[in-house]
C-alpha cells in the first residue's frame, strides 16, 4: 500500500496496538483520499485499537477509499451523500447490522460552490448559502441523531471547523458562516446529549493542503501567511489534527464537551 505525501509516493505502514481506543468502534465521514483530515483522524484512532466504518460521497471516490479502508481492516464502507436523509438512514440501518453499538463519530465534511469561496461574501446566492450550511453544518446534527440508538454506553462526536467561523478570513466567505453554525451546533448538541454521556466537540484546524482546501481562492497564500505569523512559525500537520481527534474520541478528554479546540500552531491567539 502506498500513500502520496507532498507529491512523492511513500510506503506507509500502520501498526495497531491495544491502546486508548481498544474495544471502541466508530464511523468516519469525509475521507476523500490519503490527504483528508478524516484519514489522519482515522489512522490515529486505528493505531490505538479502534475499529472504523467509513462512508464516501460518490462512486468516483470508491477506488480511493477502498484501499485506505482495507489498510485499517474496516468491515464497513458505504456510499452516502450526507445531503440526503434517505442515504443517511440507509447507512445507519446497515451499520446496525454490522455492529450492535458504536462509540464515536468523526465528521469531516464540508462543501460550498467554488464561486462562493472567492470574491465577496455579499454576492453569495440563496442557493449557495443553503447548500453550504446544509452540507457543512446541518449534517453534523443529521448523523448524530441517527447514531444515538447505537451509542448505548455514551460516546463522542468530533467535527472539523476553521477559524473563519470566528474572524473574517479572505475568500472563506459562506464557509465561515457555515462553520459558525457548526460550532454553535456543537454546543447545542453537547447540551442535549450530555446526560446520555455523549460528548460533542470540534477541532479548529489550521490550514492543511487537502482537496477541499484547494478549492478556496488564495489558499497557498494562506499557508505562507500562517507560517510567517503563527507563534510556532509553521503550519499545522495533518497528523497533529489526528492526534487531537484521538484525544477527543478517547477517555483522555472525558471531562470535555461542547468545546472547539484550536490546533493551529497558535495562530488564533493573535490580535495583530
Ligand atoms: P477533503 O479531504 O476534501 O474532505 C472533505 C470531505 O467532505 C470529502 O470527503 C468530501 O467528499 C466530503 N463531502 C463534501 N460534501 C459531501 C456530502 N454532501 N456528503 C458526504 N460527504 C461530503 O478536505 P479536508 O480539508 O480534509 O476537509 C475535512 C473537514 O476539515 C472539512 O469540514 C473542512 O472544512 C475541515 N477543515 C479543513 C481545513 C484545511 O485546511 N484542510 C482546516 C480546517 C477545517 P467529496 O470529495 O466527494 O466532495
Amino acid at each position: 500500500m502506498t500513500a502520496v505525501d507532498g507529491g512523492t509516493e511513500v510506503q506507509e505502514e500502520l501498526t495497531q496496538t491495544q491502546g486508548l481506543m481498544a474495544g471502541k468502534r466508530g464511523i468516519v465521514f469525509g475521507v476523500a483520499n490519503e490527504r483528508s483530515l478524516a484519514w489522519y483522524c482515522s489512522k490515529a484512532l486505528y493505531e490505538q485499537g479502534a475499529e472504523l466504518a467509513f462512508t464516501y460521497q460518490g462512486e468516483a471516490l470508491e477506488k480511493r477509499i477502498m484501499p485506505l479502508a482495507a489498510k485499517v481492516k474496516s468491515p464497513f464502507v458505504e456510499m452516502c451523500d450526507l445531503g440526503k436523509d434517505d442515504q443517511i438512514d440507509a447507512v445507519f440501518q446497515k451499520l446496525e447490522k454490522t455492529w450492535d453499538s458504536i462509540d464515536f463519530i468523526i465528521h469531516a465534511v464540508a462543501f460550498a460552490h467554488k464561486e462562493d469561496l472567492e470574491g465577496h461574501f455579499v454576492d453569495t446566492s440563496r442557493a449557495g448559502f443553503a447548500l453550504a450550511l446544509d452540507v457543512s453544518a446541518y449534517t453534523l446534527t443529521a448523523v448524530t441523531k441517527r447514531a444515538l440508538p447505537l451509542m448505548k454506553k455514551g460516546g463522542t462526536v468530533t467535527t472539523l471547523t476553521y477559524y473563519g467561523a470566528e474572524k473574517v478570513v479572505p475568500h472563506y466567505n459562506v464557509m465561515g458562516v457555515a462553520k459558525a453554525a457548526l460550532e454553535a451546533s456543537v454546543m447545542y448538541l453537547a447540551s442535549d446529549l450530555g446526560e446520555k454521556n455523549i460528548r460533542v466537540n470540534a477541532i479548529s484546524a489550521g490550514p492543511v493542503k487537502t482537496l477541499a482546501a484547494m478549492g478556496i481562492a488564495g489558499f497557498r497564500d494562506m499557508l505562507k501567511f500562517v507560517e510567517s505569523k503563527a507563534p510556532l512559525k509553521r503550519n499545522v500537520e495533518a497528523a497533529e489534527v489526528g492526534k487531537t481527534a484521538l484525544y477527543l474520541a478517547s477517555d483522555l478528554s472525558s471531562g470535555v464537551t461542547g468545546e472547539t479546540i484550536h490546533v493551529d500552531c497558535g495562530y488564533s491567539i493573535l490580535g495583530m
